[in-house]
């Protein structure tokens, strides 16, 4: 049985950083939308650069642009033992999208974490991140001037102070709904993500399993 998650949370939250982790360690694919488009604007597909407007202004891009993205991916036969949802989905109507998608392909059922954590310290961290121009990677704090692989470390545009204000407003009214949408699922979780990201990792990886085997003794019963 795959084990699907979806890592929600508001930017800055570190869940980029523990879905990266966490598929890591099991051997599952990860999928960040963010990422993705940041890939395909580098490599001038004209689509995701209609959509870098909306990106760098800390809006939204296009919900059938985004689903599309989201299921050709998991349509791939690497997506078959599980997936990391890193990004996605960011409003109901791709979350609606998502359970469609999942009854088609007769998937596992979702596991939801929400990586919890205040306002004022999301944009304490957002204004310090910055991010590998070669391989993409987040690094902490404004001192590191390059990578370990080599790349420059750059400020994303949309971690800008008045952008991060815009996307944190935005997550509020159009990804907020997304945790109502799902926190009556038995295989819903809030984790403390203030936390020390190592200890976030460890309550992190007890939730899913918790969660997973719950899931398991369902189906057996
Ligand atoms: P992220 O790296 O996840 O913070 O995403 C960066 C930007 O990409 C977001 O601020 C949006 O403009 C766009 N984006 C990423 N994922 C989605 C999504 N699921 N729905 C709409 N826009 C998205």
């Amino acid at each position: 049985m795959g084990l699907n998650v979806i890592m929600m949370g508001p930017p800055g939250a570190g869940k980029g950083t523990q879905a990266g982790r966490f598929a890591r360690e099991r051997g599952l694919l990860k999928i960040s939308t963010g990422d993705i488009l940041r890939e395909a604007i580098k490599e001038k597909n004209p689509t995701a650069l209609a959509a870098q407007a909306q990106m760098d202004r800390g809006g939204l891009v296009d919900d059938a642009m985004i689903i599309a993205i989201v299921a050709e991916r998991l349509g791939r036969p690497d997506a078959r033992p599980g997936f990391v949802l890193d990004g996605f989905p960011r409003t109901v109507a791709q979350a609606r999208a998502l359970d469609e998608l999942m009854a088609r392909t007769a998937n596992s059922p979702l596991i939801v974490i929400d990586v919890a954590v205040p306002e004022q310290e999301l944009v304490r961290r957002l204004g310090s991140r910055r991010i590998c121009r070669g391989c993409g990677a987040n690094a902490d704090g404004v001192a590191a001037t390059s990578c370990g692989c080599g790349g420059e470390l750059i400020q994303r545009t949309d971690d800008d102070q008045s952008v991060v204000r815009e996307r944190l407003k935005i997550y509020q009214t159009s990804t907020k709904p997304v945790l109502e949408y799902y926190r009556e699922r038995p295989t819903f979780r809030v984790v403390n993500g203030a936390q020390p990201p190592e200890r976030v990792a460890h309550e992190l990886d007890t939730m899913i399993d918790d969660a997973a085997s719950a899931m398991s003794g369902e189906r057996a019963r």
